[in-house]
Protein backbone atom coordinates (compact mmCIF):
# COMPACT_ATOMS: atom_id res chain seq x y z
CA UNK A 1 0.00 0.00 0.00
CA UNK A 2 1.59 4.03 -1.15
CA UNK A 3 -0.19 6.58 1.41
CA UNK A 4 0.54 10.19 1.18
CA UNK A 5 0.08 12.17 3.86
CA UNK A 6 0.24 16.11 3.91
CA UNK A 7 1.68 17.46 7.41
CA UNK A 8 1.95 20.65 6.10
CA UNK A 9 1.93 23.52 2.95
CA UNK A 10 -1.56 22.06 2.72
CA UNK A 11 -4.04 25.19 2.30
CA UNK A 12 -0.85 27.70 3.47
CA UNK A 13 2.55 27.90 1.83
CA UNK A 14 4.44 27.11 4.47
CA UNK A 15 5.43 24.36 6.76
CA UNK A 16 6.18 22.06 4.18
CA UNK A 17 5.89 18.19 4.83
CA UNK A 18 4.90 15.22 2.26
CA UNK A 19 4.85 11.94 4.29
CA UNK A 20 5.13 9.17 1.56
CA UNK A 21 4.58 5.74 2.97
CA UNK A 22 5.01 2.46 0.99
CA UNK A 23 4.43 -0.81 2.80
CA UNK A 24 5.19 1.19 6.17
CA UNK A 25 8.50 2.13 4.89
CA UNK A 26 8.22 6.55 5.31
CA UNK A 27 9.93 8.83 3.48
CA UNK A 28 9.25 12.62 4.10
CA UNK A 29 9.57 15.07 1.34
CA UNK A 30 10.51 18.76 2.85
CA UNK A 31 10.48 19.06 6.52
CA UNK A 32 9.63 22.87 6.99
CA UNK A 33 8.89 25.53 9.72
CA UNK A 34 5.46 26.96 9.78
CA UNK A 35 5.78 30.95 9.51
CA UNK A 36 3.64 33.67 9.22
CA UNK A 37 0.21 33.57 11.25
CA UNK A 38 0.23 33.16 14.93
CA UNK A 39 -2.41 29.28 14.41
CA UNK A 40 0.58 28.51 11.82
CA UNK A 41 3.65 28.86 13.73
CA UNK A 42 1.82 27.32 16.88
CA UNK A 43 2.17 24.22 14.71
CA UNK A 44 5.27 24.06 15.29
CA UNK A 45 5.08 23.74 18.94
CA UNK A 46 2.84 20.28 18.73
CA UNK A 47 3.82 16.89 18.66
CA UNK A 48 4.73 15.65 15.53
CA UNK A 49 1.65 13.55 13.49
CA UNK A 50 4.39 10.79 13.21
CA UNK A 51 7.62 9.09 14.86
CA UNK A 52 10.21 10.85 13.97
CA UNK A 53 12.73 7.42 14.47
CA UNK A 54 10.11 5.55 11.89
CA UNK A 55 11.62 8.35 9.08
CA UNK A 56 13.95 6.27 7.15
CA UNK A 57 15.31 9.43 5.10
CA UNK A 58 14.15 12.95 4.31
CA UNK A 59 14.34 14.21 0.54
CA UNK A 60 14.63 18.10 0.61
CA UNK A 61 13.80 19.77 -2.59
CA UNK A 62 15.55 23.17 -1.23
CA UNK A 63 16.63 25.67 0.97
CA UNK A 64 13.75 28.18 2.37
CA UNK A 65 12.70 27.38 5.80
CA UNK A 66 9.73 26.98 5.07
CA UNK A 67 11.06 23.62 3.83
CA UNK A 68 14.28 22.50 6.08
CA UNK A 69 13.29 24.38 9.03
CA UNK A 70 11.77 21.84 10.95
CA UNK A 71 15.12 19.33 10.39
CA UNK A 72 16.54 20.12 14.33
CA UNK A 73 13.30 19.17 15.76
CA UNK A 74 13.01 15.81 14.04
CA UNK A 75 16.50 15.27 14.48
CA UNK A 76 15.99 16.51 18.12
CA UNK A 77 12.76 14.30 18.19
CA UNK A 78 14.72 10.81 17.06
CA UNK A 79 15.27 11.29 13.36
CA UNK A 80 18.61 8.77 12.48
CA UNK A 81 18.16 8.26 8.49
CA UNK A 82 19.97 10.79 6.10
CA UNK A 83 19.03 14.01 4.72
CA UNK A 84 19.09 14.05 0.97
CA UNK A 85 19.36 17.77 -1.19
CA UNK A 86 21.43 18.96 -3.80
CA UNK A 87 25.04 20.02 -2.79
CA UNK A 88 24.12 24.09 -2.99
CA UNK A 89 21.40 23.41 -0.65
CA UNK A 90 23.41 21.46 1.92
CA UNK A 91 25.50 24.42 2.08
CA UNK A 92 22.58 26.89 2.69
CA UNK A 93 20.42 25.16 4.83
CA UNK A 94 23.50 24.56 7.04
CA UNK A 95 23.98 28.29 7.05
CA UNK A 96 20.57 28.67 7.30
CA UNK A 97 19.66 26.57 10.16
CA UNK A 98 22.35 28.02 12.16
CA UNK A 99 21.48 31.52 11.41
CA UNK A 100 17.59 30.16 12.38
CA UNK A 101 18.30 28.58 15.48
CA UNK A 102 20.89 31.84 16.56
CA UNK A 103 17.78 34.09 15.69
CA UNK A 104 15.41 31.91 18.12
CA UNK A 105 18.09 32.10 21.04
CA UNK A 106 18.26 35.67 20.65
CA UNK A 107 14.36 36.69 19.92
CA UNK A 108 13.87 33.94 23.37
CA UNK A 109 16.72 35.58 25.28
CA UNK A 110 15.59 39.28 24.60
CA UNK A 111 11.98 38.23 24.96
CA UNK A 112 12.74 36.93 28.46
CA UNK A 113 14.66 40.06 29.74
CA UNK A 114 12.12 42.23 28.56
CA UNK A 115 9.17 39.92 30.07
CA UNK A 116 7.78 40.05 26.44
CA UNK A 117 5.85 37.20 26.60
CA UNK A 118 2.77 35.40 27.50
CA UNK A 119 4.38 32.13 28.55
CA UNK A 120 6.23 31.53 31.84
CA UNK A 121 9.29 31.65 29.49
CA UNK A 122 10.20 31.70 26.08
CA UNK A 123 11.98 28.91 24.08
CA UNK A 124 13.52 28.50 21.03
CA UNK A 125 11.99 26.10 18.40
CA UNK A 126 15.26 24.62 18.44
CA UNK A 127 19.08 25.40 19.43
CA UNK A 128 22.13 25.66 17.63
CA UNK A 129 23.22 22.36 19.28
CA UNK A 130 19.97 20.73 17.60
CA UNK A 131 21.08 22.82 14.12
CA UNK A 132 24.20 21.35 14.12
CA UNK A 133 22.82 17.78 14.71
CA UNK A 134 20.81 18.45 11.94
CA UNK A 135 23.66 19.62 9.93
CA UNK A 136 25.28 16.15 10.21
CA UNK A 137 22.97 13.98 8.49
CA UNK A 138 23.15 15.30 4.99
CA UNK A 139 23.54 13.51 2.31
CA UNK A 140 24.16 14.94 -1.33
CA UNK A 141 23.03 13.87 -4.43
CA UNK A 142 23.14 16.27 -7.78
CA UNK A 143 20.50 16.52 -10.64
CA UNK A 144 19.08 13.50 -12.61
CA UNK A 145 20.81 10.77 -10.81
CA UNK A 146 18.81 8.23 -9.56
CA UNK A 147 19.07 7.08 -5.59
CA UNK A 148 17.66 3.96 -4.91
CA UNK A 149 16.49 3.68 -1.16
CA UNK A 150 15.70 0.30 -1.01
CA UNK A 151 14.23 -2.17 -2.92
CA UNK A 152 10.88 -0.31 -2.38
CA UNK A 153 11.61 3.47 -3.04
CA UNK A 154 13.93 5.07 -5.58
CA UNK A 155 14.40 9.23 -6.28
CA UNK A 156 16.08 11.72 -8.65
CA UNK A 157 16.14 15.45 -8.46
CA UNK A 158 15.20 18.04 -11.55
CA UNK A 159 16.43 21.68 -11.38
CA UNK A 160 13.24 23.75 -10.80
CA UNK A 161 15.16 27.03 -11.02
CA UNK A 162 13.85 28.95 -7.98
CA UNK A 163 17.05 29.62 -5.82
CA UNK A 164 20.38 28.03 -6.23
CA UNK A 165 20.18 23.88 -6.11
CA UNK A 166 16.25 23.78 -6.03
CA UNK A 167 14.79 21.04 -6.92
CA UNK A 168 11.70 18.86 -8.07
CA UNK A 169 11.72 15.36 -6.87
CA UNK A 170 10.37 12.15 -9.05
CA UNK A 171 9.84 9.20 -6.65
CA UNK A 172 9.23 5.95 -8.16
CA UNK A 173 8.12 3.45 -5.73
CA UNK A 174 7.01 -0.44 -5.79
CA UNK A 175 4.76 -1.63 -2.80
CA UNK A 176 4.80 -5.34 -4.84
CA UNK A 177 1.94 -5.39 -6.37
CA UNK A 178 2.30 -2.29 -8.66
CA UNK A 179 4.51 0.45 -9.26
CA UNK A 180 4.01 4.25 -9.16
CA UNK A 181 5.16 7.44 -9.50
CA UNK A 182 5.20 10.81 -7.71
CA UNK A 183 6.55 14.02 -8.81
CA UNK A 184 6.64 16.79 -6.09
CA UNK A 185 7.27 20.20 -7.82
CA UNK A 186 9.11 21.45 -4.70
CA UNK A 187 8.76 25.45 -5.38
CA UNK A 188 8.90 26.31 -9.34
CA UNK A 189 10.64 29.35 -10.30
CA UNK A 190 10.70 31.67 -13.11
CA UNK A 191 11.92 31.94 -16.56
CA UNK A 192 14.82 34.47 -17.34
CA UNK A 193 15.25 35.63 -14.06
CA UNK A 194 19.23 36.56 -13.11
CA UNK A 195 21.45 33.99 -11.34
CA UNK A 196 18.62 31.11 -11.41
CA UNK A 197 18.65 27.92 -13.82
CA UNK A 198 15.61 27.77 -15.13
CA UNK A 199 12.94 25.14 -14.08
CA UNK A 200 13.51 22.16 -16.79
CA UNK A 201 10.71 20.18 -18.47
CA UNK A 202 9.39 17.25 -15.80
CA UNK A 203 8.82 14.06 -16.19
CA UNK A 204 5.60 11.90 -16.76
CA UNK A 205 4.11 11.02 -13.83
CA UNK A 206 1.41 9.34 -12.29
CA UNK A 207 0.51 11.63 -9.48
CA UNK A 208 1.79 15.19 -8.73
CA UNK A 209 2.54 17.04 -6.11
CA UNK A 210 1.89 20.65 -7.28
CA UNK A 211 3.13 24.31 -5.16
CA UNK A 212 0.58 26.88 -6.39
CA UNK A 213 1.78 30.03 -4.14
CA UNK A 214 1.23 32.57 -7.61
CA UNK A 215 -2.23 30.31 -8.34
CA UNK A 216 -4.44 32.37 -10.19
CA UNK A 217 -2.24 35.00 -10.03
CA UNK A 218 0.11 36.49 -12.78
CA UNK A 219 3.47 38.69 -12.38
CA UNK A 220 2.87 42.11 -13.66
CA UNK A 221 5.94 41.84 -16.44
CA UNK A 222 8.34 44.30 -15.50
CA UNK A 223 11.92 44.58 -17.29
CA UNK A 224 14.13 44.05 -13.80
CA UNK A 225 16.79 46.33 -14.86
CA UNK A 226 14.62 49.07 -16.84
CA UNK A 227 12.76 49.23 -13.43
CA UNK A 228 15.42 48.77 -11.20
CA UNK A 229 17.63 51.11 -12.76
CA UNK A 230 14.46 53.71 -12.62
CA UNK A 231 14.30 53.37 -8.62
CA UNK A 232 17.55 54.02 -8.21
CA UNK A 233 17.75 57.17 -10.53
CA UNK A 234 14.84 58.49 -8.11
CA UNK A 235 16.62 57.53 -5.26
CA UNK A 236 20.27 58.96 -6.14
CA UNK A 237 18.20 62.31 -7.42
CA UNK A 238 16.19 62.50 -3.67
CA UNK A 239 19.24 61.44 -1.80
CA UNK A 240 17.12 59.20 0.18
CA UNK A 241 17.34 55.38 0.78
CA UNK A 242 16.14 52.16 -0.45
CA UNK A 243 15.43 49.73 2.13
CA UNK A 244 14.95 46.06 0.17
CA UNK A 245 14.28 43.27 2.49
CA UNK A 246 15.37 40.40 1.07
CA UNK A 247 16.31 36.50 1.92
CA UNK A 248 19.98 36.78 2.39
CA UNK A 249 21.16 34.05 -0.09
CA UNK A 250 20.28 34.60 -3.13
CA UNK A 251 17.70 37.52 -3.79
CA UNK A 252 20.42 40.08 -2.28
CA UNK A 253 22.64 38.92 -4.80
CA UNK A 254 20.41 38.91 -7.45
CA UNK A 255 19.98 42.29 -6.55
CA UNK A 256 23.74 43.45 -6.00
CA UNK A 257 24.54 41.81 -9.10
CA UNK A 258 21.26 43.68 -11.10
CA UNK A 259 22.88 46.76 -9.83
CA UNK A 260 26.39 45.91 -10.47
CA UNK A 261 24.97 44.80 -14.24
CA UNK A 262 23.88 49.02 -14.55
CA UNK A 263 26.42 50.68 -13.12
CA UNK A 264 29.24 48.74 -15.13
CA UNK A 265 27.01 49.42 -18.39
CA UNK A 266 26.78 53.02 -17.43
CA UNK A 267 23.22 53.16 -16.84
CA UNK A 268 23.08 54.75 -13.40
CA UNK A 269 25.79 56.33 -11.42
CA UNK A 270 27.70 54.14 -8.70
CA UNK A 271 25.20 54.13 -5.49
CA UNK A 272 26.63 52.63 -2.34
CA UNK A 273 24.98 48.90 -0.93
CA UNK A 274 24.94 48.29 2.18
CA UNK A 275 23.93 44.11 2.64
CA UNK A 276 23.66 44.37 6.26
CA UNK A 277 23.86 40.23 6.60
CA UNK A 278 26.44 37.99 7.80
CA UNK A 279 25.78 36.01 5.63
CA UNK A 280 26.33 37.00 2.63
CA UNK A 281 30.20 36.51 3.04
CA UNK A 282 29.60 32.35 2.81
CA UNK A 283 27.36 33.37 -0.19
CA UNK A 284 29.54 34.64 -2.63
CA UNK A 285 31.33 30.88 -1.30
CA UNK A 286 28.09 28.87 -2.08
CA UNK A 287 27.69 30.81 -5.24
CA UNK A 288 31.87 30.56 -6.41
CA UNK A 289 31.98 26.85 -5.20
CA UNK A 290 28.69 25.79 -7.61
CA UNK A 291 28.72 27.80 -10.79
CA UNK A 292 27.16 25.26 -13.16
CA UNK A 293 23.72 25.96 -10.62
CA UNK A 294 23.41 29.60 -11.27
CA UNK A 295 25.75 29.87 -14.39
CA UNK A 296 28.12 32.43 -13.66
CA UNK A 297 31.53 32.06 -14.31
CA UNK A 298 33.42 30.92 -11.86
CA UNK A 299 36.69 33.48 -12.56
CA UNK A 300 33.42 36.25 -12.13
CA UNK A 301 33.55 35.22 -8.52
CA UNK A 302 36.39 35.77 -7.09
CA UNK A 303 36.87 36.49 -3.33
CA UNK A 304 38.01 39.79 -4.01
CA UNK A 305 36.71 41.07 -7.05
CA UNK A 306 33.29 39.47 -8.36
CA UNK A 307 30.07 40.55 -10.25
CA UNK A 308 27.93 39.80 -6.86
CA UNK A 309 29.28 42.38 -4.96
CA UNK A 310 31.69 45.32 -6.54
CA UNK A 311 33.34 48.43 -5.09
CA UNK A 312 30.28 49.79 -3.94
CA UNK A 313 28.68 47.06 -1.89
CA UNK A 314 29.80 46.75 1.65
CA UNK A 315 29.06 43.96 3.93
CA UNK A 316 28.49 44.45 7.22
CA UNK A 317 28.86 41.18 9.72
CA UNK A 318 28.86 43.16 13.35
CA UNK A 319 25.72 44.08 14.83
CA UNK A 320 27.66 47.28 15.78
CA UNK A 321 28.38 48.29 12.41
CA UNK A 322 24.21 47.24 11.69
CA UNK A 323 23.24 49.60 14.12
CA UNK A 324 25.73 52.03 12.92
CA UNK A 325 23.51 52.32 9.44
CA UNK A 326 20.41 53.95 11.55
CA UNK A 327 22.31 56.91 11.45
CA UNK A 328 23.11 56.81 7.09
CA UNK A 329 22.05 59.04 4.87
CA UNK A 330 21.16 58.45 1.52
CA UNK A 331 21.96 58.16 -1.69
CA UNK A 332 22.16 54.46 -0.19
CA UNK A 333 20.68 50.81 -0.49
CA UNK A 334 20.42 48.79 2.42
CA UNK A 335 19.62 44.99 1.88
CA UNK A 336 18.66 42.89 4.70
CA UNK A 337 16.75 40.03 5.86
CA UNK A 338 14.68 38.12 7.01
CA UNK A 339 12.73 38.52 3.32
CA UNK A 340 8.89 38.47 4.61
CA UNK A 341 10.53 40.79 7.60
CA UNK A 342 9.55 38.47 10.35
CA UNK A 343 13.28 38.35 11.79
CA UNK A 344 16.47 39.42 12.20
CA UNK A 345 18.43 42.49 11.62
CA UNK A 346 15.31 43.95 8.82
CA UNK A 347 13.29 44.75 11.71
CA UNK A 348 15.46 47.41 13.07
CA UNK A 349 16.06 49.00 9.84
CA UNK A 350 12.13 49.00 9.28
CA UNK A 351 11.46 50.84 13.14
CA UNK A 352 13.67 53.40 12.12
CA UNK A 353 12.97 54.02 8.40
CA UNK A 354 9.30 53.01 7.95
CA UNK A 355 8.02 56.03 9.58
CA UNK A 356 10.37 58.02 7.02
CA UNK A 357 8.48 59.84 4.00
CA UNK A 358 11.70 60.17 2.58
CA UNK A 359 12.49 55.91 2.60
CA UNK A 360 11.41 54.25 0.00
CA UNK A 361 10.96 50.20 0.67
CA UNK A 362 11.33 47.95 -1.77
CA UNK A 363 9.64 44.39 -1.71
CA UNK A 364 11.52 42.00 -3.98
CA UNK A 365 9.55 38.16 -3.06
CA UNK A 366 6.21 36.63 -1.57
CA UNK A 367 4.81 37.46 1.43
CA UNK A 368 3.01 35.19 3.54
CA UNK A 369 -0.16 35.88 5.55
CA UNK A 370 0.07 36.79 8.72
CA UNK A 371 3.60 38.37 8.25
CA UNK A 372 5.07 41.93 8.86
CA UNK A 373 6.01 41.71 5.54
CA UNK A 374 2.75 40.98 3.65
CA UNK A 375 0.49 43.62 5.89
CA UNK A 376 3.22 46.11 4.57
CA UNK A 377 2.53 44.73 1.42
CA UNK A 378 -0.90 45.26 1.49
CA UNK A 379 -1.15 49.15 2.79
CA UNK A 380 -1.02 48.88 6.32
CA UNK A 381 -0.55 52.51 7.74
CA UNK A 382 0.86 51.09 11.00
CA UNK A 383 2.50 47.48 11.99
CA UNK A 384 3.57 46.13 15.33
CA UNK A 385 7.37 44.88 15.43
CA UNK A 386 8.33 43.28 18.98
CA UNK A 387 5.22 44.81 19.90
CA UNK A 388 5.70 48.22 19.45
CA UNK A 389 2.92 50.40 16.74
CA UNK A 390 5.37 52.02 13.91
CA UNK A 391 3.95 54.03 11.49
CA UNK A 392 4.14 53.02 7.39
CA UNK A 393 5.63 56.74 6.00
CA UNK A 394 7.79 55.39 3.80
CA UNK A 395 6.66 55.09 -0.29
CA UNK A 396 6.26 51.01 -0.46
CA UNK A 397 6.85 50.25 -3.99
CA UNK A 398 6.78 46.12 -5.60
CA UNK A 399 9.22 44.54 -8.04
CA UNK A 400 8.52 41.14 -8.63
CA UNK A 401 10.37 40.19 -11.52
CA UNK A 402 13.18 39.34 -9.59
CA UNK A 403 10.34 37.08 -7.47
CA UNK A 404 11.80 33.43 -6.96
CA UNK A 405 8.06 32.26 -8.10
CA UNK A 406 6.43 31.43 -11.02
CA UNK A 407 2.93 32.88 -11.58
CA UNK A 408 -0.12 30.83 -12.63
CA UNK A 409 1.44 31.63 -16.35
CA UNK A 410 4.66 30.09 -15.68
CA UNK A 411 3.38 26.97 -13.69
CA UNK A 412 1.07 26.11 -16.66
CA UNK A 413 3.95 26.38 -19.28
CA UNK A 414 6.07 24.00 -16.68
CA UNK A 415 3.41 21.61 -16.74
CA UNK A 416 2.65 22.17 -20.50
CA UNK A 417 4.85 18.96 -21.62
CA UNK A 418 3.16 16.10 -19.81
CA UNK A 419 1.12 15.30 -22.24
CA UNK A 420 -0.22 11.48 -20.34
CA UNK A 421 -1.83 13.43 -17.43
CA UNK A 422 -1.27 12.27 -14.07
CA UNK A 423 -4.03 10.57 -12.85
CA UNK A 424 -4.32 12.34 -9.79
CA UNK A 425 -2.75 15.93 -8.81
CA UNK A 426 -2.27 17.19 -5.07
CA UNK A 427 -2.66 21.11 -5.08
CA UNK A 428 -0.59 22.33 -2.70
CA UNK A 429 1.57 25.04 -0.98
CA UNK A 430 -0.38 28.11 -1.64
CA UNK A 431 -3.03 30.01 0.19
CA UNK A 432 -6.41 28.51 -0.39
CA UNK A 433 -8.24 31.20 -2.66
CA UNK A 434 -4.62 30.54 -4.87
CA UNK A 435 -4.84 26.60 -4.36
CA UNK A 436 -8.12 27.07 -5.70
CA UNK A 437 -7.84 28.91 -8.35
CA UNK A 438 -4.95 27.05 -9.54
CA UNK A 439 -6.80 23.47 -9.46
CA UNK A 440 -9.89 25.20 -11.49
CA UNK A 441 -7.44 25.94 -13.94
CA UNK A 442 -5.91 22.87 -13.97
CA UNK A 443 -8.72 21.20 -14.07
CA UNK A 444 -10.08 22.94 -16.96
CA UNK A 445 -7.90 23.53 -19.26
CA UNK A 446 -5.91 20.34 -18.76
CA UNK A 447 -9.12 17.94 -17.91
CA UNK A 448 -6.77 16.95 -14.40
CA UNK A 449 -8.43 15.33 -11.88
CA UNK A 450 -7.21 18.05 -8.92
CA UNK A 451 -7.67 17.85 -5.11
CA UNK A 452 -6.65 20.28 -2.40
CA UNK A 453 -5.35 18.19 0.29
CA UNK A 454 -6.53 19.42 4.18
CA UNK A 455 -3.30 20.08 6.95
CA UNK A 456 -3.04 16.23 7.65
CA UNK A 457 -4.97 14.98 5.22
CA UNK A 458 -3.80 11.33 3.88
CA UNK A 459 -4.78 9.99 0.85
CA UNK A 460 -4.09 6.31 -0.71
CA UNK A 461 -2.06 6.16 -3.82
ZN1 LIG B 1 11.04 28.35 -1.63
Amino acid sequence: MITLSFYGAAGTVTGSKNLLTVNGKKVLVDCGMFQGAKWLRKRNWVPMPFEPSEIEAVILTHAHVDHIGYLPRLVNGGFKGKVYATPPTIELARILLMDSARIQEEDAEYRNRKKATSHPEALPLFTTSDARAASERFAPLTFNRWRQLDDKIKFRYHPAGHIVGAASVEVRADDGSRKTSILFSGDVGRYSVPLVREPVRPPETDYLVVESTYGGEVHEPQDIFYELARLLDEVIANRSILLIPAFAVGRTQQITYAVNVLIRQGRIPSIPIHVDSPMAVRATDIYRRFPSYHGINRKELTRKANVLYGDNVKLHRKRKSSKKLNRLRGPAVIISASGMMTGGRILHHLINRLPDPGTTLLIVGFMAEGTIGRKIHDGAPMVYIHKMPVEVKARVVKLMGLSGHADSFELMHWLEPLNKGPRRVFVTHGEMSRSEAMARQLKETRGWNTHIPALDETVEL
